[in-house]
């Protein structure tokens, strides 16, 4: 690839190999070229973070200079050999699972974060995608992944002397962010169309390169689109329905068909929410394409290996789109495919009509993700039941516990989120190259004494105490009238204070103000004259949540009260640099969501590997690893059916998280022996650090998803060959016919020997016996756990002709108890996902 087109600067040829350097994300976290983009231009890389940037603005003086100094040279040359090893290396991909991930997994996602200077991301849903991303190339796995340029993103925050939240939309230039045009092997612009009513959208492609894996991005901005369309990818999450179709379609549509234009040919889909569930019809309709078939043949052959990722959990947080604008924009792309508007609608409604093209049902994303895929999964333990519990609807008189949505519980990428400091540490302790292969479940750091750890943790705080001042000065704390200057600019931080950090989406259900439920109780903690509380906080509130502004409008307003000290201060425009600085040096990370709405929640994951501690609602992840050794959880032993929602219980909380504050958490730190060093406070630290940094980073979570998922489904996709595909879906058209048939009869019990055995007699009117389970259910009570138990077909009925009958023995309990049902089964399907037809006696 020739990348003269693409950069506004030539530089001396001896230094030719720095385009590469500066064109690798991998700079935001290894840490290895950081001293040439500082000798290169120190300004701009202190102020951006961004190498590629530093690599456009670099005066060509110091490059001449520069190519001149053989101690720069040799550096140069160290890095560049250096990254050539890790691009070839072997990995922990190559070594294990020996390329059978066959072409290697497609993934799409609305948003990436990966760098602050990248800023393509709102919130956790992208961020948590780049650090996938980023793991998977340590792993050496083969993913590309597929997301949408925003020319603007998501809005940039400040706020306003009263407290008031502006919002900002600055452009992002393309040549000066960290990523290339895409070009083909003819070296040309690699550009996808999407078919739009009446129009050709003409979309651009881009990449940036993450490590050794691909992220390929599409944007809509070509001169020879129409003005309106030319601004479908401006910005993230805009409130308009029209415009947010429009960018799944480029995103699912044109995805899909950028791969394929490449000549990729991926072996899995992975869906990182629903929002790219149109990729996934793209998908089917190539195979369609490919071999000749219909949509059906094409759907059921593609789904095995598409697997559906949802971190939702509220049925309202899915897309919808209603039915008239869905006809208006997918007429033209479904054009002579064989498949209906109102049949496609189907495969996302709640309440199909067949295929009804005047009906004015809608669409469901999340729906059209699940009928298209092959397995799902929510991303903690609680949120597998919450999934379960919201898309029940999906499968008429399934109990929620068999809705099969699994769960795989998300981490964060460990070397994106270490401190200098503690990266010695673990580098001392754990070895240099341990976050890229499997890491050691447990890594006790023996040989690291509590003084160092106890140094390690004050030089974070005091790095965070400076960097907070430094960003309150260009938040222009001193022309604030009203306050106090000194207290406005974080002169008041204290770099030996316990320091308690919250960061997130400013949102009711995150309760960004649960301290605020008790301002007095929480004076007194700032107050304290021995054992003092700072707190920092940081967050956005979507543009259209009154309520989220409402609350930073009223923490900016207690941070200004006298009697608070300038002890609380609020960073403004929360993103990925701003998060990398507070989970690095608060000694507490807070998350209080409202039971049970976290889906996993990763920032507190972030402050594990730097020895900071979570206090947290016993929600999300938190609930997976908290114990009594590791942190603090407000409602322990919280279960799902808690549901929490009542302003009594948030107050509940917060006096809760009150008493931690004041009866734990603070004397803990402030516990210090006679060299002034709290001995039980860093016990605590090491059983964080030891039992949670491995199991909660990314490197868990992929590889998790590559032995649970990937792997078995490539396996299953093989089987499903053209023929297979036809073969099921005819056996399956014929099932459909008989099944409104079948009957059961006769269900009898007789006890003993303390069993209790049961039989039914069921009519299959046709169906081969092989392809039908009959089970046995009883659902939890005082009797004991749910059990599900399937029932062996013993004899078919003489004299009545397709009729069996089934029998199983279980541990007694009142007969009423268990209820026979009846479902298919089918080795080569994920049941009851791809058939969910079932049958109970009663
Ligand atoms: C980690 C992170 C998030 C997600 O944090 P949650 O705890 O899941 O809310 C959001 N935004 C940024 C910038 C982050 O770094």
């Amino acid at each position: 690839m020739t990348l003269a087109a693409c950069t506004p600067r030539s530089l001396p040829e001896s230094l030719n190999g720095l385009f590469e350097l500066a064109l690798d994300l991998r700079w935001t976290w290894h840490h290895g070229s950081d001293e040439l983009w500082r000798a290169l231009d120190e300004e701009t890389w202190e102020a951006t973070g961004n190498a590629w940037l530093v690599l456009n603005s670099v005066s060509g003086d110091r490059l001449e200079d520069l190519a001149q100094d053989p101690s720069f040279q040799q550096r140069y040359l160290e890095q560049l050999a250096a990254h050539h090893r890790f691009v070839h290396a072997d990995t922990w991909y190559s070594d294990e699972c020996a390329s059978n991930l066959g072409e290697g997994i497609a993934y799409f996602c609305m948003e990436y974060g990966l760098s602050e200077s990248l800023p393509l991301y709102s919130g956790g849903l992208g961020v948590l995608a780049g650090d996938y991303l980023k793991a998977a190339s340590d792993l050496g796995l083969p993913v590309t992944a597929v997301g949408l340029l925003y020319q603007q993103g998501y809005f940039r925050q400040a706020i306003s002397t009263d407290g008031e939240q502006l919002e900002f939309y600055p452009y992002n230039d393309p040549t000066m962010l960290p990523i290339s045009p895409l070009r083909d092997s003819d070296d040309q612009w690699v550009r996808v169309v999407v078919p739009f009513p009446g129009r050709h959208v003409r979309l651009r492609a881009w990449k940036a390169q993450v490590g050794r894996c691909e992220l390929l991005l599409l944007d809509s901005n070509d001169p020879r689109n129409e003005p309106g369309d030319r601004g479908i990818t401006s910005e993230l999450y805009t409130g308009d329905p029209e415009k947010r179709l429009q960018q799944e379609m480029v995103l699912g549509i044109g995805g899909w068909r950028l791969l394929r234009q490449l000549g990729r040919r991926p072996s899995l889909c992975h869906l990182n929410e629903g929002h790219c569930a149109l990729a996934l019809v793209e998908r089917a309709f190539s195979w369609q394409e490919d071999h000749n078939s219909d949509f059906q043949t094409a759907r059921t052959a593609t789904r095995a290996t598409n697997l559906f990722t949802t971190h939702t959990s509220v049925a309202a947080g899915f897309d919808h789109f209603s039915g008239p604008l869905l006809r208006l924009y997918l007429a033209p792309w479904l054009e002579n495919r064989g498949l209906s508007a109102g049949q496609l609608i189907d495969l996302g409604s709640e309440h199909p009509s067949a295929g009804n093209d005047a009906g004015d049902q809608g669409l469901n994303m999340a729906l059209l993700a699940l009928n298209m895929s092959g397995r799902i999964n929510g991303v903690s333990r609680i949120h597998q039941k919450v999934t379960q519990t919201i898309f029940q609807p999906f499968f008429p008189r399934w109990p929620a516990d068999d809705i099969p949505a699994d769960y795989v519980t998300n981490g964060v990428h460990t070397p994106s989120w270490d401190s200098p400091e503690s990266d010695a540490i673990w580098t001392r302790a754990c070895g240099q190259d341990r976050w890229r292969r499997p890491l050691q479940v447990s890594c006790p750091m023996t040989a690291i004494s509590d003084e160092e750890l106890w140094e390690m943790r004050r030089l974070q705080r005091k790095r965070l105490v400076s960097y907070l001042r430094r960003r309150l000065s260009s938040q222009h704390c001193e022309q604030n009238p009203a306050s106090n200057r000194a207290a406005a600019c974080g002169l008041l931080l204290d770099n030996e204070t316990l320091t308690l950090g919250f960061a997130r989406r400013f949102t009711d259900y995150k309760r960004p103000d649960l301290l605020l439920k008790d301002p007095e109780r929480l004076i007194r903690l700032l107050a304290s004259r021995d054992r003092p509380l700072q707190i920092v906080l940081a967050g956005k509130a979507h543009p259209y949540d009154r309520r989220g502004k409402d609350i930073i409008r009223r923490w900016k307003a207690f941070a200004q009260r006298p009697d608070v000290e300038g002890k609380v201060v609020f960073i403004e425009d929360y993103d990925l640099g701003v998060a990398n600085q507070l989970i690095q040096g608060v000694d507490v990370w807070l998350n209080c969501p409202r039971h049970p709405w976290e889906a996993c929640g990763t920032s507190g994951m972030k402050v594990l590997v730097n020895g900071g501690l979570n206090l947290s609602q016993y929600d999300g992840w938190w609930a997976e690893a908290w114990n009594r050794d590791v942190g603090w959880a407000i409602h322990p032993g919280a279960v799902f059916e808690d549901l929490h929602s009542s302003s009594e219980d948030d107050l509940a909380d917060a006096r809760e998280l009150f008493d931690l504050l004041e009866q734990q958490v603070i004397p803990g730190f402030y516990d210090v022996d006679q060299q002034g060093v709290p001995r039980r406070w860093l016990q605590r630290i090491r059983a964080s650090m030891d039992q949670l940094t491995a199991v909660y980073s990314a490197n868990r979570m992929v590889r998790e998803y590559v032995d649970r998922f990937y792997l078995p489904m490539v396996e299953q996709g093989k089987a499903r060959s053209p023929a297979t595909a036809a073969e099921i879906l005819t056996q399956y058209q014929e099932i459909r016919k008989h099944w409104p048939r079948l009957r059961f009869s006769a269900f009898n019990a007789s006890q003993s020997e303390g069993r209790q055995t049961f039989s039914v007699e069921v009519y299959l009117d046709g169906i081969d016996e092989q392809r039908i389970a009959v089970e046995l259910v009883a659902e939890a009570s005082e009797q004991g756990p749910r059990t599900v138990t399937p029932m062996a077909m013993q004899h078919p009925l003489s004299g009545s002709a397709h009729s069996f009958l089934y029998e199983c023995s279980v541990p007694p309990r009142p007969a009423g108890h268990y209820t026979p049902r009846l479902r298919v089964r089918d080795e080569r399907l994920n049941l009851p996902l791809e058939n969910p037809a079932v049958l109970w006696l009663r």
